[in-house]
C-alpha cells in the first residue's frame, strides 16, 4: 500500500495554535507528516531557523502526546524551493492552510505553479474557526506594541509567548523596526 507523506511547509516564524490546528488535522488525513521550516533569507524574520526548528518540536512532541492516534510527525528546516525539498523526501502533497478568500487566492496560484512545474499536489484544511485572525505576522506586530505579551495566550502556547518577551528583552531589530513604524511620533 502506498504510504501517504505530507509535507506542510512554511516559516512559522513564530508557530501559533492555527499551524498546530493544521497539523493536528492533517494527520488524520495523511501516513506522516513533514513540517518543513523554511529558510528564507530574504524574509524579516524574527527566529533563526533553529530557534524555530526546536520550538516547533517541542509543541509538536505535547501534540502527539497529547492526541497519540493519527500520523507521525517530523520537524525539517530546508532551503531552496520547497518542490525541491518535497520531491526528495518522496511527498504525495503538500499541506497548506487556508483563513480567508485572500489565503485561497495566494495559495491556488501557488498550488497550480507547483503543479504545473513539479507535478505536485497541495492539499487545503481550512482554518479552524477560532484560529482565522492568527497570523504570524500579526503576532510579530503585537510583540513589538504591547507592553504585556500575556494577551498573546489565545493565539500562541506559553512557550512562545517565553520566546517572544526574551526576544524583545534582548532586543530585535525586527521588532525595533515594526514599533518605529506604527510610533506616531517617529512620523
Ligand atoms: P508562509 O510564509 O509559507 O505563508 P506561514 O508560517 O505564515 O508561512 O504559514 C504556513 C501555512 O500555514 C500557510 O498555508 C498558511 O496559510 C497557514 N496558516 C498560517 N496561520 C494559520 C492559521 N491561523 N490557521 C490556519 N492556517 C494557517
Amino acid at each position: 500500500m502506498t504510504h501517504h507523506l505530507v509535507i506542510y511547509p512554511g516559516s512559522f516564524d513564530p508557530i501559533t495554535f492555527g499551524h498546530l490546528d493544521i497539523i493536528a488535522r492533517g494527520r488524520k488525513l495523511f501516513d506522516e507528516l513533514v513540517v518543513a521550516i523554511g529558510r528564507n533569507p530574504g524574509k524579516d524574520q524574527i527566529f533563526t531557523p533553529d530557534e524555530r526548528v526546536e520550538m516547533v518540536t517541542r509543541l509538536v512532541d505535547e501534540l502527539l502526546e497529547r492526541e497519540p492516534d493519527g500520523a507521525s510527525v517530523r520537524v525539517e528546516s530546508f532551503s531552496g524551493l520547497t518542490v525541491d525539498f518535497a520531491r526528495r523526501r518522496g511527498a504525495t502533497a503538500l499541506l497548506r492552510g487556508v483563513r480567508n478568500t485572500f489565503d485561497l487566492q495566494y495559495e491556488v496560484q501557488q498550488a497550480l505553479t507547483n503543479r504545473e512545474v513539479a507535478g505536485l499536489e497541495t492539499a487545503f484544511i481550512v482554518a479552524g474557526q477560532s484560529f482565522a485572525y492568527t497570523s504570524s505576522s500579526l503576532i510579530k506586530q503585537i510583540t513589538a506594541m504591547a507592553e504585556d505579551l500575556d494577551i498573546l495566550a489565545s493565539m500562541v502556547p506559553p512557550l512562545v509567548i517565553e520566546r517572544l518577551a526574551q526576544k524583545k528583552r534582548e532586543g530585535s531589530p525586527l521588532l525595533d523596526r515594526l514599533r518605529n513604524n506604527h510610533d506616531p511620533e517617529s512620523e
